[in-house]
């Protein structure tokens, strides 16, 4: 069952310069109990996903196509009810950590108050003191270290990853189905990075959650996925099994993000980097958009842009696999 279904979804910005679509007819689907990764450049569209999902995009940003959470259709979903569904349904764990606690509140009343939204909307009465266990409970979850000292803190007494960590625990206090993890280490410090990517895949598992894990790194997303998402310049490039991925990677651009990491099969001992930059929203090449980076690209390229093409149980957009391709 899918516990998130995205179909022909389009993000458009205004912008003084005009309006620009940063998010191009995505096609996506979210397995239940699964983790996908959504992996791209910066620009690429992938945290705009996240946004889209949780209906948190800024009021420039217009939303078109279908986001279905179960047999619901978020995107017309009335702002009332959006709300109930998100942090109880879907979870958001943003790429800066403190931007989702107060500044001014101790973390014990933070992760009460967190505690007391699940109750209420289940209709139940929270009784402090079995609250509390349970908060305490979440923070050993997720492994933090003097859980009793930390709840009496406010959040500028606490380091990066102890941030971040109370952040899950408070996901987990709300028990969503689905939690999307944008970037969520990319503020933390790199001796952390590594034991916070353990962690969310360890939950994952022991919560049977749904996660979309947000990342600009392929190697961190094979570390934590079951599937992962390649976007590039707003559109999918590539979506299917992470193993078979990194095995082989269909899309050129697939197979420069997995070069530009010293690891697995594509291990030669120089470090490889992607040539150029990701085209400007403003100013997209003429058909296919990876064109100017692709070392394969041939006439086709440059006239047309690519559709989907199925390759076993995966998706790719490249000419390189139409079956009719006669150029
Ligand atoms: Fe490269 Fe052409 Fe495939 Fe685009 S469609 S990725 S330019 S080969």
């Amino acid at each position: 069952m899918d516990a998130i279904r995205v179909k022909g979804l389009s993000v458009y910005y205004r912008t003084p310069l005009g309006q620009v679509k940063v998010l191009d007819s995505v096609d996506a689907t979210f397995e239940e109990g699964k983790t996908v990764g959504v992996v791209g450049e910066s620009g690429s569209g992938k945290s705009t996903l996240g946004f889209a999902i949780t209906r948190l995009l800024p009021p420039t940003g217009i939303t078109k196509g279908s986001i279905r959470y179960y047999d619901t259709e978020l995107l017309s979903l009335p702002a009332k009810k959006m709300r109930e569904v998100r942090g109880t349904g879907i979870f958001m764990i943003m790429q800066d950590p403190f931007s989702s606690l107060n500044p001014v509140k101790r973390i014990k009343d933070q992760l009460m108050e967190a505690l007391l939204v699940k109750y209420e909307r289940r209709k139940e009465t929270l009784d402090p003191k079995s609250g509390e266990k349970e908060i305490l409970k979440r923070l050993s979850d997720v492994k933090l270290p003097d859980p009793d000292l930390v709840m009496l803190k406010y959040p500028h007494q606490l380091s990066g990853g102890q941030i971040q960590r109370i952040v899950i625990a408070m996901g987990l206090l709300l028990e969503p189905k689905v939690m999307i993890a944008d970037e969520p280490t990319s503020a933390l410090d790199v001796s952390i990075q590594a034991q916070v990517i353990a962690l969310m895949k360890e939950l994952q598992q022991n919560y049977g959650m749904t996660l979309i894990f947000v990342t600009h790194d392929l190697a961190v997303a094979s570390a934590v996925s079951d599937k992962v998402l390649i976007l590039y310049a707003g559109r999918t490039m590539e979506f299917g099994d992470v193993g078979e991925t990194i095995k082989q990677p269909l899309h050129p651009y697939t197979q420069g993000l997995l070069k530009s990491f010293p690891s697995g099969s594509y291990k030669e001992g120089r470090l490889f980097s992607l040539k150029g930059m990701p085209p400007s929203f403003f100013d997209m090449p003429a058909g296919c958009r990876f064109n100017p980076r692709c070392p394969y690209a041939f006439d086709r390229c440059f006239k047309e842009e690519p559709g989907v093409y199925g390759v076993g149980d995966r998706l790719v957009r490249c000419f390189l696999y139409d079956k009719s391709n006669k150029s």
